[in-house]
């Protein structure tokens, strides 16, 4: 068992500035109108650095910065970006306890998970998109004797990205190892839950990238957000968040007519079928642990499986052993290598999930375990802590409808595979979704039959960078990882040729 100091603190080499600006044209500088906005650790609620408060002046610096660098930064060769993306991964990698001490830090996230899953993953996502752009083709298509098409890929120039506060540098990652290896400059706005993070991140690799190809402007959404979304110097926006900030990307983006790639909001069911439980096994185990993931990062996750659907012939007896598996989850601190569930991102996200606990209770669901905001004691005592709880209930309600984006999963019985695939696709959303059976046949069907981009079958939340993942209906447009994210961030270039 480790705990961690605090950033900042005399035991902890993490250092923390007072206050940090933007990263613009490779170096970091202060907000041009000289504001600041505070920044709190999850675990504690204090305020433990200030970050420049982004405006539209902050963001047209970053796209001139951009602008300036993004030709020659296509130019390069493939060979030159990939050895790039490759040395970020190896700097972030020979810093990974760090920077996971220091995303846990900020986020309230446990350690254990940034150690084992966020910083890793990172790495892995910046070499994957070094390997995919080595290995991308043009084609060739010969027309007749003396006429040939050729197609290229060409970068789209300077992209936005804007991404959300649950996993600050997972999702940076994501948006950035695809754009930088396909030859964009980018401007990136994290959250303002977040800002700080990333700014580390950049801190450590920001020397790899030519001055210009990488910029960062932190703020608030309508402040710095939608000046950068709304930008005719903008070729493309990236942006992961809620589905309702997703409706107002589309719309700036519209003006612009530029493509837009959403990941959005969830609502995703997990589904476990009758056989799951034929025997006491550790696929049985494996499907409890499944179950469990709601509550994973604190259930600030877009795919948790926020719905579980049970079969009603084996509801009783899952249901117990399912429970008592969540009451084993330890709420704790953060940096303690011993916790599995850390605290809520902020307060504002603490108090919207403890108003959907008063409305689960309102409208009838029962709570089988948790449902109330949790008292830590000592100097985490102001920190942002959640139950996990589980409601029982029906589909129809508003806990089962509307995404909670905290550890908070709502159950609910079903009959046949039939039952189960309507209650299933009965959301707005469509992002992530588990089966659990030990019947290939019944798992492949429901996978296929589930309206979502991503069904976990008999797994729940592994992200491998070479999965495609991204949203059907109101969870999104578009995909992420997987080198098809390469064509997302280019144009295609045709050029006819008669010889
Ligand atoms: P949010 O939409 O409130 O904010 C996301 C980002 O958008 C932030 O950087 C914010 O500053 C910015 N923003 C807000 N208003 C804006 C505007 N008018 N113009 C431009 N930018 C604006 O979302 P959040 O609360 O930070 O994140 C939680 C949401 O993100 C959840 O709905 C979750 O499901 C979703 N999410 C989706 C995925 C996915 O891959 N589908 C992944 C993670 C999170």
């Amino acid at each position: 068992m480790t705990v961690y100091e605090r950033p900042g603190s005399s035991g902890s080499k993490i250092k923390v500035e007072e206050k940090y600006g933007h990263f613009i044209g490779g170096e970091f500088v202060a907000p041009k109108k000289g504001q600041y906005f505070e920044n709190f650790a999850p675990q504690t609620g204090e305020v433990f650095t200030q970050v420049g408060r982004g405006t539209e002046e902050d963001i047209e610096a970053a796209l001139d910065a951009a602008h300036n660098a993004a030709d020659s930064w296509g130019r390069t060769s493939t060979t030159e970006r990939a050895n790039i993306l490759v040395q970020i991964a190896q700097r972030i990698e020979d810093n990974l306890e760090d920077l996971a001490v220091l995303e846990s830090w900020e986020n309230g996230k446990a350690v254990r998970e940034t150690l084992a899953a966020d910083l890793p993953l990172a790495v892995d996502h910046f070499r994957y998109f070094a390997g995919a752009l080595r290995a991308q083709e043009g084609s060739i298509s010969e027309i007749d004797e003396n006429t040939i098409a050729y197609h290229f890929h060409e970068p789209l120039g300077v992209v936005g990205q804007i991404i959300p506060w649950n996993f600050p540098i997972l999702m940076a990652t994501w948006k950035l190892a695809p754009a930088l290896a396909a030859g964009n400059a980018v401007v990136l706005k994290p959250a303002e839950q977040t800002p700080w993070s990333i700014l580390k991140v950049v801190e450590l690799i920001g020397d790899l990238l030519p001055p210009g190809v990488l910029n960062i402007v932190n703020g608030f959404g309508a402040e710095a957000g939608k000046p950068l979304a709304s930008n005719k110097r903008v070729a493309k926006v990236a942006f992961t968040g809620e589905t309702t900030t997703g409706r107002l990307i589309m719309q700036y983006a519209s003006q612009n007519l530029i493509p837009v790639t959403l990941e959005l909001g969830g609502k995703s069911p997990n589904v476990f079928f009758d056989d799951v439980a034929s025997e006491r096994d550790a696929f049985y185990d494996k499907a409890l642990e499944g179950f469990t993931m709601f509550a994973l990062n604190q259930g600030e996750v877009c795919t948790c499986p926020s719905r579980a659907l049970v079969q009603s012939s084996i509801y009783s007896e899952f249901m117990k052993d399912a429970v008592a598996r969540v009451e084993k989850i330890k709420l704790g601190n953060p940096l303690d290598t011993e916790t599995t569930m850390g605290a809520q991102a902020s307060n504002d996200q603490l108090e919207k999930i403890k108003s959907y606990l008063d409305i689960g209770k309102q409208e009838g669901a029962k709570v089988l375990t948790g449902g109330e905001q949790a008292k830590l004691d000592g100097d985490l005592a102001g920190g942002y802590y959640v139950q996990p709880t589980v409601f029982e209930g029906d589909n129809s309600m508003r806990v089962f409808q509307e995404e909670i984006f905290g550890p908070v999963v709502s159950v609910t019985q079903f009959d046949d595979e039939a039952d189960a695939l309507k209650t299933a696709n009965d959301t707005l959303y469509g992002l992530g979704a588990g089966v659990w059976s030990r019947d290939a046949g019944r798992a492949y069907r429901m996978g296929r039959g589930i309206k979502a981009g991503r069904v976990w079958t008999n797994n729940y939340h592994a992200y491998p960078a070479h999965a495609a993942f991204g949203g059907y209906k109101q969870s999104g447009i578009g995909r992420e990882n997987h080198r098809m994210m390469l064509d997302h961030y280019q144009q295609t270039k045709n050029l006819l040729v008669s010889y």
